[in-house]
This record gives C-alpha cells, sequence and structure tokens, in this order.
C-alpha cells in the first residue's frame, strides 16, 4: 500500500512551498489509503537551527496535515530523525565500498582545489570528481590497501565517494515530469558519507526511504536533478526493484509570474511566506505567518492546493475531505504556479463568511475594548453577523464598524448635497418623534416597520430619504444593512444621532 513522507531539513522555518509539499504528499496518501510519514532530515549540522522542527510539526498541526507515522508520532521504523540513524547509513556506505561501488577518498580541501584549478584551466566541461579524474585524486582506488587501512586507523579525515560508472545510461519516469535520461558522465562521483560519519542528504534520503517502504516520493522540483544520481544509489544498492515512483512539483513563482519565489519577494510584497510567525534564534528578527496574518488553515491549504494543481472544473472551494477526493498526481502541472496572494485573499474572504459568529466575536471584541469602547459579546456577535461578509480577516471587522461605535463627526459632502433636503429633514424629524413614542422591542424588523408606517404617514417616499437617513446615522451614503445597524447601536443612541443631524 501507498507510503509517503514528507522530508524536510530543520534548516529554518518552513517555507509555504514546503507545506504544498506536505499537502500534495497527504492528499495523496489519504486518497489511496496509504500512509504520511514525516523525517526529520537533519544531517547537515552546520545548517541546524534549533526550533526549527518543532515549527514544522506545528505547521502541518495548523494545516490540518495529519502524520501517521514519524517524527513526534512514532512508528516501527524509526527513529525517525536522520541524526539518531547514522549506523545505519554507515553500514550501507562500507557495503558499497565493499562491493566495489563506492570508494573512501583522502583528499584535502587544498588538493580539491587545486583539481578544480586544474580543470578550469584545461577548459573541462565540467570541474567535478569523475571516473577520469578521480584516478589521479588520493583516494582507495589509487592507493594500496595497507595504505589505506593505516591512513584509516590513524584517525586521517576521508570521506566515502559514489563510484559513479563511467558510460551509462539513467533513467527514470517522472509521475508529472515524464521520462528523464541522464548519461552517467554528468553525475559526478558525489560524497555520501561525510568526514564526520554523518551521512549526505542523498545516502540518507536513499536508504531512509527504502527502509521505511517508501512509494512515492513528492518533493518540489529543486531536487529533479538528484532524482538520477538516487536512481544509481537504489541500483548500486540493490533495492532497484522496490524504487518509489517520483513526482517532482512545479515551482512556486513570484506574484508577477517573472521566475522562481523568494523570500525577498515576500518583504517588498508585504505578503507572509512562512505558515507560522517565526522569530530567528540569531537576530530576533520576526518573520511574518499566514496565521498571524489572519488567513485561516482551510483557507490556507484550499489555496495551496491549487497552486500546481486543479481538478479540471470550475470548483474553487473545497474542504479537506473534498481535496483528498478529487486530488490526482498525474493532474499536477509542469509548469510554475505564480503565488497569487490575492487569491489567498479572495479564499480567506470565502472562509471567513463561514466562520460562525461566535467563534469571531472575542476578535472584535477584544479591538474594540483595547480601542476603549464598551463591546459585550452578545454585540460582538451581532457585528460580525452583520459585517463578516465584508472582509477577508477577521480583524478587518473592527475596521469596518467605525459607524457603530462612533456617532458621526462629519457628513459625506457629496451625499449631503444630493440628498439632504427638505424631505430628508421631515423623515429624519417624523423618525426621531416615532422612536421617541415607541416602547417596542429595538430590533431591525421592528424598526423597519417603525420607519416604514413613519413614512407613509408623513406621505415621504422612502425610497427617496434612505440615502439622508443613512447619512443623518452614519455620516456616509453607503453601508451595511441600515436596520441591523440601528439595532445594534441601539435606541437611545440612534435618536442621539438623527437628533444631532438635525441640529
Ligand atoms: N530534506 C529534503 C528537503 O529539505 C528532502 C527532499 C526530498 O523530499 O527528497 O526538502
Amino acid at each position: 500500500s501507498v507510503r509517503v513522507r514528507f522530508a524536510p531539513s530543520p534548516t529554518g522555518p518552513l517555507h509555504i512551498g514546503g507545506v504544498r509539499t506536505a499537502l500534495y504528499n497527504y492528499l495523496f496518501a489519504r486518497k489511496m489509503g496509504g500512509k504520511m510519514l514525516l523525517r526529520i532530515e537533519d544531517t547537515d549540522q552546520n545548517r541546524f537551527v534549533p526550533g526549527a522542527e518543532e515549527y514544522i510539526i506545528e505547521s502541518l498541526r495548523w494545516a490540518g496535515i495529519q502524520i501517521d507515522e514519524g517524527q513526534g508520532v512514532g512508528g516501527d521504523n524509526g527513529p525517525y530523525r536522520q541524526s539518531e540513524r547514522r549506523e545505519i547509513y554507515q553500514k550501507e556506505a562500507q557495503r558499497l565500498v565493499d562491493e566495489g561501488k563506492a570508494y573512501y577518498a583522502f583528499d584535502t580541501a587544498d588538493e580539491l582545489d587545486a583539481m578544480r584549478a586544474r580543470l578550469e584551466a584545461a577548459n573541462a566541461p565540467a570541474a567535478q570528481y569523475n571516473a577520469i579524474t578521480r584516478m589521479q585524486m588520493r583516494n582507495s582506488l589509487t592507493m594500496k590497501a595497507d595504505e589505506v587501512s593505516s591512513r584509516i586507523d590513524a584517525g586521517e579525515p576521508y570521506v566515502i565517494r559514489l563510484k559513479t560508472p563511467r558510460k551509462e545510461e539513467v533513467r527514470l519516469n517522472d509521475i508529472i515530469r515524464g521520462w528523464v535520461n541522464v548519461h552517467s558522465s554528468a553525475i559526478d562521483d558525489k560524497i555520501l558519507l561525510k568526514s564526520d560519519g554523518l551521512p549526505t542528504y542523498h545516502l540518507a534520503n536513499i536508504v531512509d526511504d527504502h527502509l521505511m517502504g517508501i512509494t512515492h516520493v513528492i518533493r518540489g522540483e529543486e531536487w529533479l536533478p538528484s532524482a538520477p544520481l538516487h536512481v544509481l544509489l537504489y541500483r548500486y544498492l540493490g533495492w532497484e526493484s522496490t524504487m518509489p515512483q517520483f513526482a517532482h512539483l512545479p515551482l512556486l513563482l513570484k506574484p508577477e509570474g517573472n521566475g522562481k519565489l523568494s523570500k525577498r519577494d515576500a518583504d517588498v510584497g508585504g505578503f507572509p511566506i512562512f505558515p507560522l510567525e517565526w522569530t530567528d534564534p540569531q537576530t530576533g528578527t520576526v518573520a511574518r505567518g499566514f496565521r498571524e496574518e489572519g488567513y485561516l488553515p482551510e483557507a490556507t491549504v484550499n489555496f495551496l492546493a491549487l497552486l500546481g494543481w486543479n481538478p479540471g472544473t470550475e470548483q474553487e472551494l473545497f474542504t479537506m475531505d473534498e481535496l483528498i477526493a478529487s486530488f490526482d498526481l498525474a493532474q499536477v502541472h509542469k509548469a510554475g504556479a505564480r503565488f497569487d496572494i490575492q487569491k489567498a485573499q479572495w479564499f480567506n474572504q470565502q472562509y471567513i463568511r463561514q466562520r460562525p459568529d461566535a467563534e469571531l466575536a472575542p476578535t472584535v471584541q477584544q479591538q474594540a475594548e483595547a480601542a476603549g469602547y464598551d463591546c459585550p459579546l452578545e454585540r460582538a456577535e451581532k457585528i460580525v453577523s452583520l459585517l463578516k461578509g465584508r472582509v477577508s480577516f477577521a480583524r478587518e471587522i473592527f475596521d469596518e464598524a467605525s459607524t457603530i461605535f462612533n456617532a458621526p463627526t462629519s457628513y459625506d459632502e457629496t451625499v449631503a448635497t444630493a440628498k439632504w433636503n427638505a424631505d430628508a429633514v421631515r423623515a429624519v424629524t417624523a423618525f426621531r418623534d416615532a422612536l421617541q413614542r415607541y416602547s417596542g422591542l429595538f430590533v431591525a424588523d421592528d424598526i423597519k416597520h417603525l420607519l416604514s408606517d413613519t413614512l407613509t404617514q408623513a406621505g415621504i417616499k422612502q425610497g427617496k430619504i434612505m440615502q439622508a437617513m443613512r447619512l443623518a446615522l452614519t455620516g456616509v451614503g453607503a453601508g451595511p444593512d441600515l436596520m441591523l445597524t440601528l439595532e445594534i447601536i441601539g435606541k437611545a443612541e440612534t435618536m442621539a444621532r438623527l437628533e444631532q443631524a438635525l441640529e
């Protein structure tokens, strides 16, 4: 059965593109009734950043991407942190050496620099350690066996390199990209095990995908150039028959569509590029997150799911379950996907509307109280119900509510010039007088009847004065449902505002 993995390196905050990779893995796993693993690829100790692993786990949880097995969850194939598996990689690297598919190399940094300089001087096509150049270097292919073992015994640092074949065709059939053919001469003798005894990404990744029974490798396009090397490694390790299938996801492009999305675009464009806020442990710099910006997880997921895939229908709004039902790896696009932040806002707008009023009310209450207004929860809830259809983010509801919290301090001149006439003054006066006599419930429906009865009695056409009425009550010519607005404002405040307008 299907087993996929998300295998981030904890070198900093998870990029929003990483969340998309995790999401596609998750959708595919669920769709196929398979399992989703989380593996932490932390073998590059120079790039390890404290807190990054927790950040990754928290980000996935926020997005609703559930891990079935792996770091933070457990399972039968652990440990799931590569730094805790070094003996496993050492054993496989050693096996490759014993089988003549890899070798020890003792070259110092200076010697490697000298080789590079020689190759450059000779105008060699690609400066690399390969089938030809390896024969000029200090390694177990050019040294006598006893020299090799005495150097190792003496503790001399060495790496293990892949003995890349000189002339072989390496092919793979990527689910998204189709056939990829590479000649082995284009692959250099990659380091598999570093001098600190830790594996490189390539070795650890292949060994773990094999031992963890991974059936499909779904990852970003930036790994496509490494895929032929990985195929070669599967072959050399004797695991080619159970090699996973590959699917390389399209790049995320700048909002303008010109080139790869980078952190700088986010800074310039004023949008977040990380799922959650991240404080750099070294500099203390805070990077913004989708969560803190007010994006709902379901909106973020919906947005990300459609960056590089769509089911070929008009449908745009998908719950996680609907995404799972429609997702198909074969329909993922080859071309890069434009990171259209306006689209993300649009999705948020759609999902904010669906949230229950009671859930958004505390945000409004907090903002209102922080600004010095009295705002019981019940009132906040009514405000949410009136205004949530007009915003993209929960925090914008309070801004939209300024005409509720504040009596007009001025009146829109253009509307006043066009609409504030004798009839308007009569209507506002009559409504104020009617309210004075009125002792019923102050709720939208009843206020509406009271107003229309009053206007009928006064012989004023409602359509002619409604904008002026709104102007009198809110200072502006347009806004949300006026009767509901009055219900929230309350009777006393409504009357006071009418009074003020007549002064
Ligand atoms: N550790 C790699 C990363 O950070 C994993 C790539 C892969 O999925 O093979 O993206």
